[in-house]
């Protein structure tokens, strides 16, 4: 049969994400240290662990409500309210879903009409681009650059803006590049947002892990925002979570009543045990997190020092657990680099190019692997940088 005739166009019109695509070629091999895979290298904290068991021995094995245990959208909306500023109702503006991954689909499917453009900038995470094309949207990427620090610039944004611009996507800390954005940016990029009459999906995933005394500011707490913010936030990240699989999107009720409707009828409702566990990480998770986040600083300053001792110019990010070098004086393509360097080194790291075509010439590292093994993996690549030039 001739399956490409049965599958969507949409479907069709998306590539397999390239991290993806560069991890199968790493399968098998028993050598190669990873800095890969965008995941802490941390489990879960263990009384996240037995609150997630101590939940099955109760035999809490049945369904939530659509949009989450009341008493974990209670949390969520306690912490929203602490750590983002911004006041949520837990009985209609907070959804539970199945990792950000399910609120960013979510999302982008209540909000698009076909033709509607999503603007986002980029180099960014690999799912922008895939969910806004399957929504029936039109992607609209703006590149940002290392000099201004992958920060989105108001100037930049204005420029990509059009009559048919519905959804601006932000990420800071963004991944690839670890990129942040001041608060006089933000207020900038909100007033674009307020005159185009734009709906915000503000990814904040990476938004504990912060370092320089830099403070996370969220877009939804600005004036006038909150009520065109679809503020994304999960457990995977600071919590050391992603296999919970759990997230939350937070918004004015008829948005998240728009979310829920595709929820209730895709997922019904996210798992239950996970919802136990994350709710043990917001009342008692926040020395874990603080420990973790210390942690990831100082590997993010060791990675970056050496990186530049070596010659390869790295900006110090000011947030997640990702450093973007700048390979382009090396004379390779990322790809190449990329593939240079798993061969003769066994080193793993994601072509920057994965993340877009602004992406091309840098290298993904992520630096929440063992300290040991990072500075092997330095050695290494001080080895192969050594070799090309
Ligand atoms: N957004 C960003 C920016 C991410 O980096 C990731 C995971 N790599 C996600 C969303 C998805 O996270 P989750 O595990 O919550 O689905």
């Amino acid at each position: 049969m001739d399956y490409s005739s049965k599958i969507s166009r949409q479907v069709a019109a998306v590539p397999r994400s390239g991290i993806r695509d560069f991890f199968d070629l790493v399968q098998g091999r028993n050598d190669v240290i990873s800095l890969g895979v965008g995941e802490p290298d941390y489990a879960a904290p263990w009384h996240i662990r037995e609150a997630a068991i101590y939940s099955l021995e109760r035999g809490q094995t049945s369904y939530t409500a659509n949009l989450g245990l009341m008493s974990l959208r209670r949390k969520i909306a306690d912490y929203a309210g602490g750590f983002f500023g911004v006041d949520y109702d837990p009985g209609c503006e907070v959804l539970v879903t199945v990792g950000v991954s399910e609120a960013l689909d979510l999302a982008l499917r209540s909000l698009l009409n076909p033709g509607d453009e999503v603007v986002y900038h980029e180099p960014c995470y690999v799912s922008y681009m895939p969910g806004a094309v399957m929504a029936h949207g039109i992607p609209v990427p703006v590149a940002t650059s290392k000099e201004d620090g992958f920060s989105l610039k108001p100037d930049a944004l204005a420029a990509a803006l059009t009559p048919r611009s519905r959804v601006l996507i932000l990420n800071f800390p963004t991944n690839p590049t670890g990129g942040v954005v001041t608060e006089e940016d933000l207020v900038g990029i909100g007033r674009l947002c307020v005159e185009h009459d734009l709906i915000v999906i503000s990814d904040e995933i990476y938004s504990e892990l912060r370092y320089d005394a830099g403070k996370h500011v969220s877009i939804a707490s600005l004036p006038g925002m909150r009520e065109r913010t679809i503020l994304l936030h999960g457990f995977s990240k600071a919590f050391a979570m992603t296999g919970f699989r759990l997230g939350y999107a937070c918004a004015p009720a008829p948005l998240t009543e728009a979310m829920m409707k595709i929820h209730q009828y895709s997922m019904l409702c996210a798992p239950i045990t996970s919802q136990a566990a994350a709710l043990e990480a917001l009342e008692n998770g926040a020395a874990a997190v603080e420990r973790m986040r210390a942690s990831y600083h100082e590997r993010r300053d060791f990675v970056v020092q050496r990186f530049n001792e070596i010659g390869v110019d790295c900006h110090s990010p000011g947030g997640a657990f990702y450093v973007f070098p700048d390979v382009r004086a090396l004379g390779l393509s990322s790809q190449k680099f990329a593939m240079g360097l798993l061969d003769t080194e066994g080193v793993a790291a994601v072509p920057g190019d994965a993340f877009g075509p602004s992406g091309e010439g840098f290298l993904r590292c992520c630096y929440a692997t063992a300290f040991d093994q990072l500075k092997e993996a330095m050695v290494r690549i001080e080895r192969y940088v050594g070799t090309l030039g």
